[in-house]
This record gives structure tokens, C-alpha cells and sequence, in this order.
């Protein structure tokens, strides 16, 4: 049987970072259900579709969950192929697990593309991996926002990345020295991570709030440790505009 609904990772941000197991699903969907941060060339992967956009842009009000799963069940009773399209992947962040559930209670068919996470995106961006030999042997991937907006850090992992960070990088800060990061710990901050306009900002630990501005209503990942750090040699970056033109040409 094949899927009714197939549940694809766009990526964190340019439309060629989807996976061509997703990029299939979109040639064939009939209804794409999407989140508002994907990349809106991704509709000309979808000829056939209509897209309904769904997702919440940033921290604006975001559509009700419960409207996207009632939203999900209409179309996947009357139509053969619906895409799920969600940023990044959907298995992080993505409140997947309450949208397989409400298809579940009916029996639909549901598959899962994976994508690009918003913390590998920042890592191949910046050019600095997550682990490193000898150094980085973990990685944590963590949202900064608890469900009632509390603000928590930790440390379990070598490399510690934040999600949903961007907004509260001063009390971030704090909770990540209460967890016992030194004053000095090295923090990367990237905002549009996969876009053209990716921006990378570097701190120590007990500085990081002076990021708030740079980063400012920007998909933010804040990256603490050992996976923070430039390595000692870099390569030359092509510039991501040309990059992105690059990748376009036929
Ligand atoms: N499923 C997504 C995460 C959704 S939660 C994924 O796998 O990436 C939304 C959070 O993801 C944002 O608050 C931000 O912290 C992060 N994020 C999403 N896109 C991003 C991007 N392009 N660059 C940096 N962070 C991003």
C-alpha cells in the first residue's frame, strides 16, 4: 500500500537541501500541507498540488495544532498523495508525533522523509562539525523554550545545540553557566542557516546576549562547546549567493 500521507523534511532552507526521496513525494502530492518556513521555490517541485500553508512564520501566532491535524485527516480521506512538508526535519521540533497519532486513529497510511536539521545546516555552513576527535565525542540537540516559555540549558553533551533559542540569549546564557559552562566556553550563534543569508556570530559564553541584536527575528541555533570552535585552518567559503546561482543553473 503506498502512503496516503508522507510527512517530508525540507530542509532548513534552500529548496535543492530537500532530499530526492522528498522531492519525489512533492511531483507526486495532490495537497501539500506546509510550514510557512520553507523555501517557496519548493512549490515548483509540486506542479500538481495545492498548497495550503499551515506552519507558523517565527514567533507570530501559529495556526492550532489541532486545526493542522483535522486539516490533515479532510484531505487524506479525498486525496490519493498528501505531503506533510515541514522545515528541517520532522522528527526534531516538528510536533510529528501528534500528527502520526490523529492519522493513526483512522488507519491512514503515513510514511517519513527525513530532512536537514537546522543544527546540521549551521555545522556545514560555518565549516565547524558537531564532533570532534578527541574533543566532540556528543551531541545534544535541545530546545532553549520549555513549554511554558521557561528557558532551560544544559550540559550532557560535548557539543550542545539550542533550538528556539533566538529570542532569550541572555537567559540562556545564564542557565547554561548555572549548568556549569565556564565564563569563557565558546558559543557559535547561526541564524538562516542553509539560506543565502546565513550569519554565523562567535562569543564567549558570558557575552552571548550582545548576539540578540544581529540575530533578531531570524531562525536561530545556538551552538555550545566543543562543536562552537573554528577549526585551526579554514577553507576559503564561496560566497552562499553565488553558491545558490551556482546550484540553479541548468
Ligand atoms: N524541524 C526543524 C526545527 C523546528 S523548530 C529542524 O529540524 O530544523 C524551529 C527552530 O528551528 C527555530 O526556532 C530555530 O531555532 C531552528 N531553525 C529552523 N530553521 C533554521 C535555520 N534555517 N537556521 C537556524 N535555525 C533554524
Amino acid at each position: 500500500m503506498t502512503a496516503r500521507v508522507v510527512f517530508v523534511g525540507a530542509g532548513p532552507g534552500a529548496a535543492d537541501l530537500i532530499t530526492l526521496r522528498g522531492a519525489r513525494a512533492l511531483a507526486r502530492a495532490e495537497v501539500v500541507l506546509s510550514d510557512a518556513l520553507v523555501d517557496p521555490a519548493l512549490r515548483e517541485m509540486a506542479p500538481n498540488a495545492r498548497w495550503v500553508h499551515v506552519g507558523k512564520r517565527g514567533f507570530e501566532d501559529s495556526t492550532r495544532q489541532a486545526t493542522i491535524n483535522a486539516l490533515l485527516l479532510r484531505h487524506a480521506r479525498t486525496a490519493q498523495c498528501v505531503v506533510r512538508l515541514k522545515g528541517g526535519d520532522p522528527s526534531v521540533f516538528g510536533r510529528l508525533e501528534e500528527e502520526l497519532e490523529a492519522l493513526a486513529a483512522e488507519g491512514i497510511a503515513c510514511e517519513v522523509v527525513p530532512g536537514v536539521t537546522a543544527a546540521l545546516a549551521a555545522a556545514a555552513a560555518t565549516q565547524r562539525p558537531l564532533t570532534r576527535r578527541g574533543q566532540g565525542r556528543s551531541v545534544g540537540l535541545s530546545t532553549a523554550m520549555t513549554r511554558d516559555g521557561e528557558v532551560r540549558a544544559l550540559r550532557r553533551a560535548d557539543t550542545e545545540v539550542f533550538y528556539m533559542a533566538g529570542r532569550q540569549l541572555g537567559a540562556l546564557a545564564q542557565r547554561l553557566a548555572d549548568a556549569g559552562w565556564p565564563a569563557d566556553t565558546p558559543v557559535n550563534v547561526v541564524s538562516r542557516a542553509g539560506w543565502p543569508d546565513v550569519l554565523s556570530s562567535d562569543h564567549a559564553l558570558d557575552a552571548l546576549a550582545a548576539a540578540a541584536v544581529l540575530h533578531a527575528g531570524r531562525p536561530t541555533v545556538v551552538i555550545v562547546g566543543a562543536g562552537a570552535t573554528a577549526p585551526a585552518a579554514q577553507c576559503p567559503q564561496l560566497d552562499p549567493r553565488q553558491r545558490r546561482l551556482e546550484t540553479l543553473k541548468p
